[in-house]
């Protein structure tokens, strides 16, 4: 632990000192350049951590930072035997179809989820569950697709148009009994997590519901995989300790889903969420959980999620979350998210894109980055 302090602090000093010598640490103090020195708090340093507010409070003090993670679970290293740091291997995330094929996210192999932004009528999932379907036939690609769609909708404005609820999930069961394919599905209602999640292979925790905690609790305890998408406003640790609750009740079939980000720039207009695409890399390195992005919630606009889609290729992504829609026409009749959803035609056109460029330049970026070849 890390405790910047102004010089001259005396009395601040002294306090830091003995709350250190009441949980037993012992503190160094390292002299900056400027006006500011570093005390270290050495040991076990638990007890003292959860005083942070505390000593954030006292006069002089300027930053207190944990050196050690809080997320342990999900952390790539952690402490290891005799306290020496261990790596540890990344995280596949296996979601089984009925068609008897596993979906392995994290395996090496770009996944592609994709469907409606939400279930609407019958004909329109099962129109994509078939598409989806005809799409892992034609590439050879069946066992990398999971559908999407949201029955519960999470909407900003109270009065719109909500989603269809159970009778949504009923034709995302219905859309996988025909396709074989599994499908993810959002959840909001920590009490309702065993009533949806019995249907569902995935469940997903959206943007806003990223810190709420029940939910990530629940979420835990039920044990099936889950998409833990990034809260819009979430620095990339909290985003962490988010997934850190859910894994910490036992369940660790966690996939981390960058979406985008409001700032100062999509007030604008040219984009609905900025994208951070350096978290992808960030959370590959920090945590040991397979890393999706969803170009289409990013964009705002079907016209430039393809673009989206391939930066995050470029990022070793582990796969991506796409909105789509069976046919242009049904664009006027979607009641969230119509502006974003591709054609399931432009998809596949894009999913051929993917391919190449797995194939072709992907051995490459892997031999520039230095990320191993996990099919290898
Ligand atoms: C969605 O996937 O339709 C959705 C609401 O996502 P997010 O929580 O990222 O906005
Ligand atoms: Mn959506």
């Amino acid at each position: 632990m890390l405790i910047e302090i102004e010089r001259g602090r005396n009395q601040t000093l002294q306090q830091i000192r003995d709350l250190a010598a009441r949980f037993g640490n012992r503190i160094e103090i390292m002299e900056g350049t400027g006006v500011f020195d570093t005390i270290h708090v050495i040991g076990d340093t638990r007890g003292f951590g959860d005083r942070e507010d505390y000593v954030r409070s006292l006069p002089g003090v300027r930053a207190f930072f944990h050196a050690a993670s809080g997320y342990a679970n999900i952390a790539r290293t952690i402490r290891g035997k005799d306290g020496v740091a261990q790596r540890r291997d990344r995280r596949v995330v296996e979601v089984p179809g009925l068609d008897g094929k596993i979906r392995r996210i994290g395996g090496g192999k770009h996944m592609f989820l994709v469907g409606p932004d939400s279930p609407q009528t019958l004909p329109q999932t099962l129109a994509i569950a078939r598409m989806a379907r005809e799409l892992g036939e034609r590439f050879g690609i069946l066992d990398r697709l999971i559908l999407r769609g949201g029955a519960f909708k999470p909407r900003t404005r109270p009065n719109d148009w909500r989603g269809l609820g159970m009778k949504g999930i009923a034709m995302l069961d219905a859309a996988r009994e025909e396709s074989g394919i599994p499908y993810v599905t959002e959840i909001m209602d920590h009490n309702r997590v065993e009533e949806i999640g019995t249907h569902a292979d995935m469940l997903q925790i959206g943007t806003r519901n990223a810190q709420n905690f029940d939910l990530l609790e629940s979420v835990g305890r039920f044990g099936k995989p889950v998409i833990l998408k990034r809260g819009f406003g979430n620095e990339i640790e909290e985003w962490f300790y988010a997934a850190e609750y859910v894994a910490n009740q036992g369940n660790l079939n966690i996939c981390l889903c960058e979406r985008g980000m409001k700032t100062l720039f999509t007030k604008g207009g040219y984009c609905r969420n900025q994208p951070d695409l350096n978290a992808i890399t960030h959370a590959r390195k920090q945590t040991i959980l397979p890393v999706i992005f969803d170009p289409s919630h990013v964009a705002g606009d079907y016209r430039i999620v393809p673009e989206n889609l391939m930066a995050s290729v470029a990022h070793l992504v582990d796969g991506t979350i796409t909105e789509t829609l069976h046919e242009e026409s049904f664009r006027q009749e979607q009641l969230c998210d119509a502006a974003q959803a591709l054609t399931m035609e432009s998809y596949s056109v894009l999913v051929e894109a993917v391919l190449t460029y797995e194939e072709k330049v992907l051995p490459l970026m892997r031999k520039v980055t230095g990320e191993p070849d996990p099919n290898r």
